[in-house]
């Protein structure tokens, strides 16, 4: 899979330098994991021990959830189809399961098999066929899942995969140790999913720009972030390359085929980084009037959507800086 990934550090450091006229330089800790550039600002203070805790809680958690390290709890489900994992995988999974009903199926951890079907053509010329999309689809519908307690079961070829909630779920961890260390005012970001502790130390909101999915070096508005994540979907970032189109890596489980419809993409604002993460993946499958209409459903969420006719619609509580 091809990644943005040095061009989105850049406009990561293009956020956080927004910040700067307004408060001190933070202490940064950069570091690589779950696939992507992550960094860590404190701005109340240096820690450099709580940094380290960051960064190393982040290891623990992609060593639960990685579907490729071979003794994750994910990978051990996988591989033995019923097993035992960590109460926090558990818990994870309860939440990724019940997040697929109320997303009207939008939001799968099982699309693994098709994943894999659009990785192996990934460089070449042929996408994958109806044919084997549909042998896939066997596979594929988080009903296959079952979770209790702690004992998780999937039946043999059903693959789970945590891609589209591990990166909030971290986040939220993340939140949790830096506020447990005494941290009032910091910026998480991994992969450009971005989570406010607090607010800035003169007690303003944080900026955070959001990308334009056409131009990554442009903005398409700046919104006021405090004890929030802003979490985006899209194309634009990550996507596979066949035949010389490019494909999304988000996949519509209805069909097996990377999403392609009238959203560029979807960001979108909550409490709970966790949330954020499904419900950005979630509604750039669902296109945009019916991701708007469960976003307006839903307390507590706000989203901005790009849509491809380079239309920006922001639902009311969106708060632009
Ligand atoms: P990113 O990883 O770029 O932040 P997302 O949070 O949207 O993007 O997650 C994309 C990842 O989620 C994919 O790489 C894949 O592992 C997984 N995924 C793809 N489609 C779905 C889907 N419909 N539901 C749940 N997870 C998905
Ligand atoms: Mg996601």
């Amino acid at each position: 899979m091809r990644k943005r990934s040095a061009a989105l550090l850049a406009a990561c450091f293009l956020l956080f330098g927004g910040c700067t006229t307004a408060h001190p330089t933070p202490q940064t800790k950069h570091f690589t994991a779950l696939d992507t550039a992550c960094a860590v600002s404190l701005y109340d203070g240096e820690n450099e021990e709580l940094l380290t805790a960051c960064v190393a809680e982040t290891a623990r958690l992609e060593r639960l959830w990685s579907r490729t390290v071979y003794d994750s709890d994910v990978a051990r489900v996988n591989a033995a189809k019923e097993t035992t994992v960590s109460e926090e995988t558990a818990a994870l999974l309860t939440r990724a399961v019940s997040w697929n009903a109320k997303t009207d199926g939008a939001f799968d951890v099982t699309v693994a098999p098709y994943k894999d079907l659009w990785m192996q053509a990934d460089g070449g010329d042929t996408p994958p066929s109806t044919a084997e999309l549909e042998k896939a689809g066997e596979r594929v519908g988080t009903d296959l899942v079952t979770v209790k307690d702690t004992r998780v079961a999937v039946p043999f070829g059903t693959q789970l995969d945590l891609g589209g909630i591990a990166k909030g779920a971290v986040a939220d961890a993340l939140t949790r140790l830096l506020k447990d260390g005494g941290a009032t005012s910091a910026l998480i970001d991994l992969g450009g999913n971005i989570t406010a502790v607090g607010r800035k130390p003169d007690g303003a909101a944080f900026v955070i720009g959001i990308e334009d999915p056409r131009d990554p070096s442009r903005l398409i508005a700046k919104v006021a972030l405090s004890d929030a994540t802003l979490s985006t979907s899209g194309s634009y970032e990550r996507y596979f390359e066949i035949g010389g189109k490019r494909y999304s890596h988000i996949l519509d489980p209805k069909t097996g085929r990377p999403v392609e419809n009238d959203l560029l993409s979807v960001t979108i604002l909550s409490a709970s980084a966790t949330d954020a993460d499904v419900l950005s993946t979630a509604c750039f499958v669902m296109g945009y009037d019916r991701a708007k209409a469960l976003v307006e459903t839903l307390e507590g969420i706000e989203a901005v959507f790009v849509l491809q006719s380079g239309e920006v619609v922001m639902t009311d509580g969106v708060q632009e800086a």
